[in-house]
């Protein structure tokens, strides 16, 4: 399988576009068509556990890694899960399912791609031909950073650096990222917020004259954020589980369809809902979650995609964005898959702010997604009822999530849609990535300490506290740089030497 830029000038393998992160016409690597799954693969499915299911939906978009091989990658790195099953569905009551994907390493979703991304990246380079060492930037509004850093700690050739905005990011996630171990990481604080972060590390990948100098040094740059092909791939796979769990504990028959509720920043947990569904899965409505920071949902209901607009930090930082962007993927295909309408929306993006899709295209984007938004109150609100009803505490993110859910829910019975379609709403965050937060939903209680606030969680909850987040209490800080966001790249060469 070949994968082409949606902007138009680029063709090449998976491991290639893998291996580049981002297309050289700064435009992002897409599938050159979406491989099908068919009604008896997923019966085929149903026997598998987890890690051949996603060895099966991998290997449609990368056949030239080898597939057992990936499937030997694929094990051992959800192998560092907690407790098995690295994406279980949880039920909450009929027709209304969690789908939990915090159970690896740093507590949250990121885990499920960036577990493997080190494997597909060095595998990848050999694919290539590849003789240089790889350098990985990544910008992170919190859960991306640590997760990278884990997944490519001490990896052989390949040397991580990660930025996150000074302010934008929770204690936990901060502390999370300040104590990583391992010879071969950086991480640094930038002035700014998680848009200023994002745009810095972009000026240093469509820059010339920054990877020259860094082919000087014997260093290639390549990119874990969520535009990487390597980052979507491994996403796509829990839609498909999910959907199979349902299917094998007898909660749907094969066929019949599921709708997805996501809580969204950068769109690429969600598009990877929507490849899922382009591949065939049953899927009906793919429910667009965000906090305060509501560009997309405004995107989704008028079509106009506008960046000015005041930036606020919520309790789901990992969400606060404004520049979504794996939106340029979606845009791409709902254009019929025109590059230069691609390219010409994301130069207006970038010179205006902002850019206009179609009518046509607003109602195609309609037809797949529902988009809410939620204040921090009803996020709030809605993290102690539901913990209230079912007992089941979630983090600020999927708070957001449920919340979203349930407007979706009364859209519909106000439009009498009578439709039963089950509900799965992606849990995205352990509840103890963000203690204090979720503390106070739970209790209207205020700590200040973010090991006081787990030790409360756990009595008033009873949930097991995951090992990674208890033994980071007495872990050293290795970190303390601060930069301006345009002095990224001189941190960078202090780092390749
Ligand atoms: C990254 C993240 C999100 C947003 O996911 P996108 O793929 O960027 O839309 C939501 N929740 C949590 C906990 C995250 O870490």
């Amino acid at each position: 399988m070949y994968f082409v830029s949606t902007r138009g000038k680029e063709r090449v393998t998976g491991a290639h576009a893998i291996v580049q992160g981002i297309a050289s016409d700064g435009g992002l690597f897409v599938p050159e068509r979406f491989p099908a799954v068919s009604r008896e693969e997923l019966e085929e499915m149903l026997a598998m556990d987890y890690p051949e299911r996603a060895a099966f939906v991998l290997h449609k978009y990368l056949d030239d890694y080898d597939k057992e091989e990936l499937l030997a990658a694929l094990r051992k790195a959800y192998g560092q899960f907690e407790d098995g099953d690295p994406a279980p569905l949880v039920k909450v009551e009929n027709g209304m399912y969690m789908l939990e994907l915090f159970h690896g390493p740093t507590c949250a979703f990121k885990d499920m791609a960036l577990t493997v991304l080190p494997y597909l990246l060095r595998k990848g380079c050999d694919l290539c031909g590849i003789k240089e060492n790889i350098l990985i930037l990544v910008a992170t509004s919190g859960d991306t950073g640590k997760a990278a850093l884990e997944g490519f700690k001490d990896a052989e050739g390949i040397r991580i650096m990660v930025f996150y905005p000074d302010d934008g990011v929770s204690k936990m996630q901060k502390l999370q990222m300040c104590t990583q171990e391992g010879e071969n990481v950086n991480v640094v604080a930038v002035k700014g917020n998680f848009d200023d972060c994002q745009s810095a590390v972009k000026r240093i990948f469509n820059s010339a004259e920054c990877q020259a100098k860094l082919k000087e040094r014997n260093f290639l740059l390549s990119s874990a954020n969520s535009i990487n092909f390597g980052r979507l791939a491994p996403q796509i796979a829990y839609y498909f589980s999910a959907y199979l769990d349902l299917v094998s504990s007898e909660q749907i028959a094969m066929g019949d369809k599921v709708n997805f509720t996501v809580p969204t920043g950068n769109f690429g947990n969600i598009l990877a809902a929507y490849y899922a569904k382009q591949m065939g899965l049953p899927v009906g409505t793919l429910v667009c979650a965000s906090n305060k920071n509501n560009i997309l949902t405004d995107f989704i209901a008028s079509g106009v995609y506008d960046v000015k607009r005041p930036f606020y930090k919520t309790m789901s930082p990992s969400m606060d964005i404004l520049i979504s962007s794996n939106l340029e993927r979606l845009i791409f295909e709902i254009s019929g898959r025109d590059a230069e309408l691609t390219a010409q929306r994301m130069q207006e993006l970038s010179k205006t702010g902002k850019y206009r899709v179609s009518e046509k295209e607003a109602a195609l984007i309609r037809e797949n997604f529902f988009a809410g938004c939620t204040s921090e109150d009803e996020t709030v609100d809605c993290m102690y009822e539901f913990f209230t009803e079912y007992g089941y505490p979630m983090d600020t993110h999927t708070g957001v999530a449920m919340h979203v859910a349930q407007q979706y829910e009364k859209y519909r019975e106000d439009s009498h849609d009578k439709e039963e379609i089950p509900m799965v709403v992606v849990s995205t965050a352990s509840p103890y990535k963000f203690p204090q937060d979720v503390l106070y939903a739970l209790t209207g209680n205020d700590v200040k300490d973010s090991f006081k606030g787990i030790k409360r969680i756990n009595l008033l909850t009873a949930m097991k506290v995951p090992e990674s987040l208890k033994a980071l209490r007495y872990k050293t800080i290795r970190f303390k740089q601060t930069s301006a966001a345009d002095k990224l790249f001189d941190e960078v060469l202090k780092f390749v030497g």
